[in-house]
């Protein structure tokens, strides 16, 4: 047996205990929580790392960007989970894939864009892997969107900017939220946004921190 089969073993109370973690800092959905507690964050980082996949913490994932808290991704996860409709889900800067993950068990398709070339072919390997079979993934500029897929009942950007793009705002369906973190580095706020016959409305909610979302591919 491997090293990272030990881990997988031993990573369930670990997993249990960072539901419990989560589920003391405000994530009440049950099914959000199973979903954390199933998912086997240990397969996103690094080998050097996975002992510390399942503390409540943000860890480079390479490239100079992080895999999200899992409080964070668990917040942003339920957020869109009971606010409506997750069947046609597009994500901004998937990274390693473990919101990915997430998101492909909620929705019917899921379609993940990432600007770094390494990290999407990884993410793509890794689908493959797990046979998650309802994923997207393409490397490109996540700012555009991904129009031909559109319209997304949940748009889930995981990088900071001072407004929302455009395109994505447009790619929203009527009845349709995007989650995103909005300001300047170290002054964020998660941000919802919804599409309704009357328009768009916005909510500030929780002051977060993430890495930019930037022009272009890498
Ligand atoms: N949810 C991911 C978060 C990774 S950090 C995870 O937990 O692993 C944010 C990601 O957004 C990075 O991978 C970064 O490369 C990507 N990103 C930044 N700007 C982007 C853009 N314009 N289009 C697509 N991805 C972008």
């Amino acid at each position: 047996m491997n090293d990272r089969h030990g881990i997988g073993l031993t990573s369930q109370r670990a997993r249990n205990r960072l539901v419990d973690q989560l589920r003391g800092m405000g994530i009440n959905s049950e099914e959000v929580l199973d979903l954390i507690r199933n998912t086997p964050r240990h397969l996103f980082v690094d080998e050097a790392l996975a002992s510390r996949a399942y503390e409540n913490n943000a860890l480079p994932i390479g490239f100079g960007q992080t895999i999200s808290q899992p409080y964070i991704v668990a917040a942003m996860t339920e957020l869109l989970l009971t606010t409506g409709s997750v069947s046609r889900v597009l994500e901004i800067g998937a990274g390693c894939g473990y919101q990915t993950i997430l998101l492909s068990k909620l929705a019917k398709q899921v379609f993940s864009i990432e600007r770094i070339a390494a990290l999407a072919n990884r993410l793509r390997e890794r689908l493959h892997e797990l046979r998650v079979v309802n994923v997207r993934v393409r490397h490109g500029d996540g700012r555009l969107g991904w129009a031909i897929h559109g319209p997304f009942d949940a748009i889930l950007i995981a990088a900071a900017a001072g407004v929302v793009p455009q395109p994505l705002l447009e790619q929203l369906a009527i009845g349709g939220r995007l989650v995103m973190p909005v300001g300047v580095p170290g002054e964020q706020t998660l941000t919802l946004i919804r599409r309704t016959e009357e328009g768009l409305s916005e909510e500030a909610l929780q002051r977060v921190s993430f890495v930019p979302l930037i022009d272009g591919v890498g």
